[in-house]
């Protein structure tokens, strides 16, 4: 054992062992000439599986091995050829602070075992809220990503509702709940549903509302909903307003809908995982305009600030609201504890330092730097969208939000339908080809293939042969077809 956690006696045996690790790394990075393999799950299995845990091997052979289990067949999302999810290249700063959060091992539980740690999330907590437009007296904390934090929104949300006096006092805590109401675009991240299941709300309880021609929440529709929901004697318990839809990247309206939840009384979260990057860009930090008036808002650093995975938080508008997470016990934080304890604030106990990534981030590359990086995937999605409108095979869904190119395959003679059974086919094909990997999603009832853009460094040149290898795979299937159907 002794070997192999740090000493002094043994430092330069860790750092030998570090350095193999980052040449490995950054050989393998260097060779990696398409996103993905293309192998199937029962070869990689049988790579994974043939390894045995209980004979361990020295380092050398362990990293040997490391290239055939894991880095032969990963997926590479700094390889042009990604464009798939919303994953991002990640930038070096924060891969170096990667490297201290896990060997210094701090949990932002309590001060006592993150000293400082604590201090640094707390600065980048209020840069981040104050780059949302928050007044004093603003919160929050980092996650695991915008899944919890849209969770922890929810549940300070529920929390809030009850001690806001909308619910009648004279039902049973279970009767209240099962009145609660969540609000959000037909469009919003499948997050917000599971979070009404955790915090036992109904089964009913989110109500999709409709949205206009570019998918963002149409308000009139909103204001329906918010009065059918009272007419009823149901209570909203809050609005989710999308800042950038997963698929279609559509912001939506802040303003109307901070209106709406002002009138009604209405918590408003503002669900902006992806479109947060935009709180550093120069260009288009008015798409966020209204974001200011939400109560929570989530950011996914991991997403638009390229960041390592996990990167995120939850911030609120009233740090009060942290109270609905905040719980004591005698080992850890007890009420007497007169130190900064971000455990109170948290839906986690042990928690990595990921706050750290974003520190190194700014005070090396600063915002401005990160927000170029938005805007030019921002740029591009829209350069790739005039490239797709000018073929004549390739049909383009609409104009750009944000970095996202939703299109599908489909040239003269083959009807909707064919093209709907066509395009998810594409997608596969290429994933097995693995020279590129391409994303696919359902608008309207009709399959579209979609291109998630998040690498600053890829061209509109790297793009196109992305959309020529679509081309390609459909122009084969569909070639396929037709001599199936002849024979
Ligand atoms: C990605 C995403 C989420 C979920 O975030 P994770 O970090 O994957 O948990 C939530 N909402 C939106 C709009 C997203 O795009």
């Amino acid at each position: 054992m002794d070997s192999h956690v740090f000493s002094p006696a043994n430092a330069e045996h860790y750092a030998t062992t570090m350095r193999r690790g980052i040449d490995v790394l950054t050989d393998h990075l260097a060779s990696v000439e398409q996103p993905f393999s293309g192998r199937s799950v029962a070869d990689v299995a049988r790579t994974v599986d043939a390894v045995d845990l209980d004979q361990p091997v020295d380092v050398e052979s362990a990293l040997a091995e490391l290239r055939d289990v894991y880095l032969d067949d990963a997926v590479w999302f700094h390889d042009a050829g990604y464009a798939a999810h919303l994953n991002c290249p990640v930038v070096v700063p924060a891969l170096l602070a990667e490297l201290f959060v896990s060997a210094v091992n701090s949990s932002l539980d309590t001060w006592d075992q993150s000293a400082g740690g604590t201090l640094i999330e707390r600065r980048l907590v209020d840069w981040t809220t104050g780059r949302i437009g928050f007044a004093d007296g603003a919160d929050g904390v980092f996650t695991s990503g915008g899944t919890q934090s849209n969770l922890q929104a929810l549940l300070m949300a529920r929390g809030e509702t009850f001690l806001r006096g909308h619910v009648d006092p004279g039902l049973a805590y279970n009767e209240s709940l099962s009145r609660f109401r969540v609000f959000c675009s037909r469009d919003a991240h499948f997050s917000v549903q599971k979070s009404a299941t955790i915090l036992g709300l109904d089964a009913d309880a989110v109500v999709p509302v409709d949205v206009d021609a570019r998918h963002r929440m149409d308000p009139v529709a909103l204001e329906r909903a918010l009065h059918d929901c009272l007419a009823r004697g149901l209570v909203p318990m809050a609005v989710v307003a999308t800042a950038g839809t997963t698929d279609l990247g559509a912001i939506d309206p802040l303003g109307p809908v901070a209106d709406l939840c002002a009138e009604h009384g209405v918590w408003m979260h503002v669900d902006a995982a992806y479109g947060g990057g935009l709180l550093a860009s120069r260009r288009r930090r008015h798409r966020l305009d209204g974001i200011e008036r939400a109560d929570s808002v989530t950011v996914d650093f991991h997403k638009t600030f390229f960041q390592p995975v996990s990167a995120s938080a939850v911030l609120v508008r009233d740090a009060g609201a942290l109270r609905h997470v905040t719980y004591h016990a005698e080992y850890l934080n007890p009420r007497t504890a007169n130190l900064p304890n971000q455990v109170d604030k948290s839906m986690q106990t042990t928690r990595r330092f990921d706050a750290l990534k974003l520190w190194m981030t700014l005070r090396t590359m600063g915002a401005d730097a990160v927000g170029d990086g938005f805007d030019t995937v921002i740029d591009l999605a829209h350069a790739a969208a005039d490239w797709v409108r000018e073929q004549d095979d390739l049909l383009l869904r609409a104009e750009p939000e944000l970095s996202t190119v939703v299109l599908r395959y489909q040239p003269g003679g083959v009807d909707d339908d064919h093209a709907d059974e066509l395009n998810p086919r594409i997608r596969q094909a290429l994933w097995r080809d693995g020279r590129c990997v391409v994303a696919g999603t359902k608008v309207e009832g009709r399959s579209w293939l979609k291109l998630t853009l998040l690498n600053p460094a890829t061209t509109l040149d790297d793009v196109v042969r992305v959309l020529e290898r679509v081309r390609a795979a459909g122009d084969d299937l569909l070639e396929h077809d037709r001599q199936g159907v002849a024979s």
